[in-house]
């Protein structure tokens, strides 16, 4: 889909060791890219992507929107106004170890800090991850809270990203869940099929096919860019197995916010039979102020795209407040503005 000046780096490594060789620094990415970059401060969180997602970066274009997402920004280290570490205040709804109860019917699990990439606006960025993952040995006491409660009917995995987890690590926790009787589904949100494509393995297949809940898994792209064949086949293979796919994005300035990439991700993603669910509002998270698009720019931007695309492939337009037990969306009429 991109159109690239390098040939992309064929790899016969398993999807470990690519999770390994992944790149870490300015230097290793200008270097993968056969181009400078400006070494700037990365104000305490690392670069980090994947070969398989830097091929898909366009090495002359300065301004890709892949790179943007990725490449450390000398914005960053901008403090501004209403812009905080932890925008969200998660740290209240921490009710155990790993696990964030913010929400009435479901849990938020944190099975590993870790990430196969570092998406500069993330709003995790400042969070003490290691504090907050699930040990092995806290899983029994998380299974205890979920079965305790027959309120809670979905289990949602996120992190850091789930899918960093082993075949045998998931399937261990997949067969506990499975005993909860009024636990109804499983949702996944992760980046890895996008960033990793090969991490989708027969394995992983064949456990979401088995699992007696639904499987729902929920991508976060954020342009059509980043989607090529192996992801493609990738998403193709989640739907064999029976997994339901929907996408989250975050709109971000000078990556995505116009209508036309959009219009064309929604179009490629369900493509990819992945629905279009969730167009996010940046959170004020401290260092990425330089992707913040205005709100009277995101109400108009939004109503256009509710112009351009039928209903099925317009994602919910949606902010996230502190202290909140959901989500705010805003419809296509949007007041006052
Ligand atoms: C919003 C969100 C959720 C849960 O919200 P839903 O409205 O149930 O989809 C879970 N995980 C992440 C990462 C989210 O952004
Ligand atoms: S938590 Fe998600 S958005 Fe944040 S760095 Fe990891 S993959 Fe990117």
């Amino acid at each position: 889909m991109t159109h690239r000046s390098i040939i992309p780096t064929k790899t016969t490594l398993t999807w470990q060791q690519q999770l390994s060789d992944a790149i870490t620094t300015t230097g290793a990415l200008a270097k993968h890219l056969g181009r400078e970059l400006d070494d700037v401060s990365d104000q305490g969180f690392s670069l980090m992507v994947t070969r398989a997602y830097a091929d898909r970066i366009d090495p002359s274009n300065l301004a890709d929107p892949l790179l943007r997402q990725i490449a450390v920004s000398p914005d960053e280290a901008h403090q501004l106004d209403g812009f905080s570490t932890d925008p969200l205040e998660e740290a209240e709804f921490n009710a155990q170890k790993g696990l964030i109860r913010k929400y009435q019917s479901r849990v938020l699990v944190t099975l590993t800090g870790k990430c196969a990439i570092n998406c500069r606006y993330c709003f995790r960025r400042h969070f003490p991850y290691a504090d907050n993952r699930l040990a092995s040995r806290d899983r029994q006491s998380l299974i205890d809270t979920i079965e305790s409660d027959r309120i809670i009917n979905e289990v949602i995995l996120s992190g850091g990203d789930p899918l960093i987890s082993s075949n045998r690590q998931l399937s261990e926790l997949f067969s506990q869940l499975e005993q909860i009787d009024h636990l109804k589904r499983i949702r996944i949100h992760t980046r890895l099929p996008l960033v990793l494509p090969d991490r989708v393995d027969d394995g992983l297949c064949a456990l979401i096919a088995q699992c007696k809940k639904d499987i729902i898994i929920v991508w976060h792209v954020n342009h059509p860019n980043e989607i090529d064949h192996a992801v493609e086949q990738a998403a193709r293979k989640l739907t064999a197995a029976g997994a339901l796919q929907y996408n989250q994005s975050v709109l971000l300035r000078q990556v995505n916010d116009d209508v036309n990439t959009l219009a064309k991700l929604s179009e490629s993603l369900i493509q990819c039979r992945i629905q279009p669910y969730y167009l996010h509002m940046l959170d004020k998270v401290q260092g990425a102020g330089h992707f913040l698009v205005p709100d009277h720019k995101v109400f108009s931007l939004y109503q256009k795209l509710c112009e351009t695309l039928p209903g099925f492939l317009v994602p919910k337009l949606c902010r996230e407040e502190a202290h909140k037990g959901s989500k705010t969306t805003f419809g296509s009429g949007i007041p006052n503005f």
